[in-house]
């Protein structure tokens, strides 16, 4: 963890947090080492803003680098007026370097070109995975407002964890969704999903028709 400003002992938990997190995916090998960068205005920053866009943070290769601003808990990174649970957004870009150093760079985002919904949804599939909540109640809770909001053009969402509210992208939201669906319900592997050529309109299709019979289900209990 390379930072000037935060003391690492504080950020440890939540290292273990994300590691703890990243454990769940068929990608993780406790071999692999990770960089993480803090933003502390220092140059580094820099580098991967100009090379992979405006985002809260960024995996690629070892390194993690954080591009919002933490509060002083180190409970959430905040970019653009918006804020997302540290621990979260640091495993999620922790599966990024997974999917890379699993598939090789030249089988990854951004040198091929692989569906979002598959290598965005797949980061937010284990980092929202929860310690408190049924699953399957998630799946269906969260679909509810994906239906909901469906013809809505809304550029955000939030996403309830167990620990709180985080932030996605209304895009991510739904790719989150339709990676749970075909991993909790249809039993697809990660690296069977990537191998499968199964059109994007054919899972969201799917999933919704799956949606409508389930949704009598009651939605999750807890904070
Ligand atoms: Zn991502």
């Amino acid at each position: 963890m390379y930072s000037k400003q935060v003391c690492p002992e504080k950020f440890n938990s939540v290292l273990d947090k994300a590691t703890a997190l990243i454990q769940h995916s068929e990608l993780y090998t406790a071999s692999f080492h990770f960089d993480v960068f803090l933003n502390d205005g220092s140059f580094f920053p820099a580098i991967p803003k100009h090379l992979l866009g405006n985002a809260f943070a960024w995996g690629y290769y070892n390194n993690v680098v954080l591009n919002g601003e933490n509060d002083s808990a180190l409970k959430y990174i905040r970019y653009n007026g918006s804020e997302r649970l540290l621990a979260r957004t640091i495993a999620h870009e922790m599966i990024h370097c997974l999917e890379a150093s699993h598939f090789g760079l030249f089988h990854s985002k951004p040198l091929k070109n692989i569906p979002n919904w598959k290598w965005e949804g797949y980061p937010e599939y284990i980092s929202y995975r929860s310690s408190l909540f049924n699953e399957d109640s998630l799946l269906i809770a969260n679909l509810f407002v994906l239906d909901s909001l469906k013809n809505e053009k809304r550029n955000l969402a939030e996403v309830n964890t167990d620990e709180g509210k985080s932030i996605t992208g209304f895009d991510y939201f739904c790719w989150w969704l339709m990676i749970k669906y075909c991993m909790d319900i249809k039993k697809m592997s990660f690296i069977q999903i990537m191998n499968d050529d199964i059109k994007y309109d054919q899972v969201y299709n799917e999933m919704m028709e799956w949606y409508k019979t389930h949704h009598s289900i009651s939605p999750p209990s807890g904070p």
